[in-house]
C-alpha cells in the first residue's frame, strides 16, 4: 500500500510543520484544529515560513502555491479519518489523544493507518484505545519538523510488519531519518533531553546559575547548539512538564521528579516561545530572561 493522503490532528507548531513536509513531499493533506484561532495561525504561520523561502530563493512561487494547494483544514471527522495515514499531534494529553482515536474510530477507512507524533506517551496503550492496534505507529518527529532530520518509530506491541514498513517509506519519501525505539516512556531522545531540561531548571532552582550562565556554559562547555532554557521554551514548557511526568509515573523513579521552578512557569502559563515567555520574554526585540 502506497500512502497518498494524510490528515494531521492538532495544529500547534509540530501539526503544522508535518502538515507542511508532508505538502513539500507531495501528499495531500487535510489539517485540523479544535481551535479555529490556532488553525488559523497555523495556516498564517505556514505562509510566512513559505514566504521566507521564497525571498531566499529556496523554494519557487510555483512550487510554494503548490505546496499550500495540497493543505486544506477540515473539523469534519469523517473526511480526516478517510485519509491513508492520520497522525495525531494535538497536546501532550492522555486524555486529549484518547479522545480523538475514540472519536476518530467509527470514522477510520477500512484500510487507513493510524500514527501518534506522541513525545512520551505509550503507543500500545494509545492504540489499543482503537479498533486497529496491528495498524498504529508512533511517529515521532522533532521540532522544528521542517528542519529537523530524524523521525523516531515506535511499534506497540501489536503493530505489524507491514505497518512499520509503510511508515519507514514514508519518513524516507520525506527525506527525513529514521530512528526505531522500543515503546517505553520518552522513547529514545526525550528519555535524554527532556531530564537534561529538567535538571537545568533544577539548577535555576537552586541558584547555582542563572539562567543566562546555565544556557551559556552548556553551549560553549558542551557545545550544544541551544541552551537547555533556550531549548525548553523552544519544546513549550507545558510539553517538557507533560514529558517529566510520564517518565516519572512510567519508570515509577524519584530522579524524574519535575522541577518545582518548572513546574511554576507552566501554572504561569509561562510556556515558553509559543505564548513569547518563558525562561526568557521574547515579546521584545531581544530575548530577556525572566529569572
Ligand atoms: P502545541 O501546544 O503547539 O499544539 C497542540 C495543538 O493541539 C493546539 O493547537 C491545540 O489546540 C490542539 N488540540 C488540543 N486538543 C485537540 C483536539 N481534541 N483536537 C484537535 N486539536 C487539538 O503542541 P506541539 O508542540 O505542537 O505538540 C503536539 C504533539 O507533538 C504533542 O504530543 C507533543 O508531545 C509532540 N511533540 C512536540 C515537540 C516539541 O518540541 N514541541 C516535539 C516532538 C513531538
Amino acid at each position: 500500500m502506497s500512502l497518498k493522503t494524510l490528515s494531521v490532528i492538532g495544529a500547534g507548531q509540530m501539526g503544522v510543520g508535518i502538515a507542511q513536509v508532508c505538502a513539500q513531499a507531495g501528499y495531500d493533506v487535510v489539517l485540523n484544529d479544535i481551535s479555529d484561532e490556532a488553525l488559523s495561525l497555523a495556516m498564517a504561520g505556514l505562509d510566512a515560513r513559505l514566504t521566507r523561502l521564497v525571498d531566499h530563493d529556496r523554494l519557487s512561487r510555483e512550487n510554494k502555491s503548490a505546496i499550500q494547494s495540497r493543505i486544506c483544514s477540515s473539523r469534519d471527522y469523517a473526511r480526516l479519518g478517510a485519509a491513508d495515514l492520520v497522525i495525531e499531534a494535538a497536546s501532550e494529553n492522555e486524555a486529549v489523544k484518547t479522545k480523538i482515536f475514540q472519536t476518530l474510530t467509527p470514522h477510520l477507512g477500512d484500510n487507513t493507518l493510524l500514527a501518534s507524533n506522541t513525545s512520551s506517551l505509550s503507543i500500545t496503550r494509545l492504540a489499543a484505545r482503537t479498533d486497529r492496534p496491528e495498524r498504529f505507529m508512533g511517529v515521532h518527529f522533532m521540532n522544528p519538523v521542517p528542519v529537523m532530520q530524524l523521525v523516531e518509530l515506535i511499534r506497540g506491541i501489536a503493530t505489524d510488519r507491514t505497518t512499520f514498513e509503510i511508515c519507514c517509506e514514508f519518513v524516507e519519501r520525506l527525506g527525513k531519518t529514521a530512528t526505531v525505539s522500543e515503546d517505553f516512556p520518552g522513547f529514545i531522545v526525550n528519555r535524554i533531553l527532556i531530564p537534561m531540561i529538567n535538571e537545568a531548571a533544577y539548577v535555576l532552582y537552586e541558584g547555582v546559575g542563572s539562567v543566562e550562565s546555565i544556557d551559556s556554559s552548556m553551549r560553549l562547555g558542551a557545545n550544544h547548539p541551544m541552551g537547555p532554557l533556550e531549548l525548553a521554551d523552544f519544546i513549550g514548557l507545558d510539553t517538557c512538564v507533560a514529558i517529566m511526568k510520564i517518565l516519572h509515573e512510567g519508570l515509577a523513579d524519584t530522579k524524574y521528579r519535575p522541577c518545582p521552578l518548572l513546574i511554576k512557569y507552566v501554572e504561569a502559563g509561562w510556556n515558553g516561545r509559543k505564548v513569547e515567555r518563558g525562561f526568557y520574554d521574547y515579546r521584545g526585540s531581544v530575548p530577556v530572561p525572566t529569572r
